[in-house]
């Protein structure tokens, strides 16, 4: 294929990779992302995620790799090694645009004692009653696994890898930040909670009207405006434009 032909068939290559670079610096600076973790973006055919060397608080657009969804042929750049749980979620949710896979602190200890990361704080509304958790500490490495966190992952927007950490999946790149922050917020919260006494969890119609007040498109841009610009005043956007 011809560099015309592939600047053809990936018209919003520059702004995609711009784009997981912007978020893997946010995800970075918002301490969601240490040497670990990983966010994609779909577009069309195929997904862009950031390379597996590159350092998650500097990685550049050149250094983002590009996969193929159908059958994870990478097309440029090194994908990581978890790529296959990114595939895997983009071809069981054809609504799905976004996915992060990283190691956070407070959420991933939920699932490493058995303990439901359930709803008790209205940043919890967005993932429903309690996140599911896939039950296979391994890296998630090959399709076969990838579709198995897509099975557990079912139509939420969160699932717990047990004693590894967390995937999170949403319609665009900005949602999948905020929903990555309000995960870890809320297994934060919780597990705070949990010190002093007993949480109270969410009825279902209570979750319903907090995440219809939460998940607004304002309250998304509000968070995604707020991670650039401490990411900005961090240094940490200074060579990307
Ligand atoms: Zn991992």
């Amino acid at each position: 294929m011809s560099q015309m032909t592939a600047a053809i068939a990936r018209p919003r290559e520059a702004e995609d990779r711009a784009l997981v670079a912007l978020a893997c610096r946010v995800m970075a600076v918002a301490g969601l992302f240490d040497m670990h973790g990983h966010i994609s973006l779909r577009d069309g055919d195929v997904a862009y995620i950031n390379g597996r060397r590159a350092s998650r608080i500097s990685v550049t657009p050149a250094q983002v790799a590009v996969v193929r969804v159908a059958d994870g042929t990478v097309v440029s750049g090194e994908a990581p090694a978890e790529t296959a749980l990114h595939l895997g979620c983009y071809r069981a949710r054809p609504e799905i645009r976004s996915v992060a896979h990283f190691h956070p602190l407070a959420a991933t200890a939920f699932a490493t004692v058995g303990k439901p990361l359930i709803t008790a704080f209205n940043a919890g509304a967005p993932f429903g009653r309690s996140v599911p958790v896939y039950d296979d500490p391994d890296l998630v490495r090959n399709d076969e696994q990838g579709r198995a966190v897509a099975k557990d992952l079912a139509e939420h927007r969160a699932v717990l890898l047990r004693g590894h950490g967390v995937a999170v999946v949403a319609e665009e790149v900005p949602s999948c930040v905020t929903l990555s922050l309000y995960l870890e917020e809320n297994a934060k919260r919780l597990a705070y909670a949990m010190t002093i006494g007993d949480p109270q969890p969410y009825t279902d119609d209570e979750i319903r009207r907090v995440a219809a007040s939460l998940w607004q498109p304002f309250v998304i841009e509000k968070t995604w405006i707020d991670g650039q610009e401490r990411a900005r005043r961090a240094g940490a956007l200074d060579d990307l434009v």
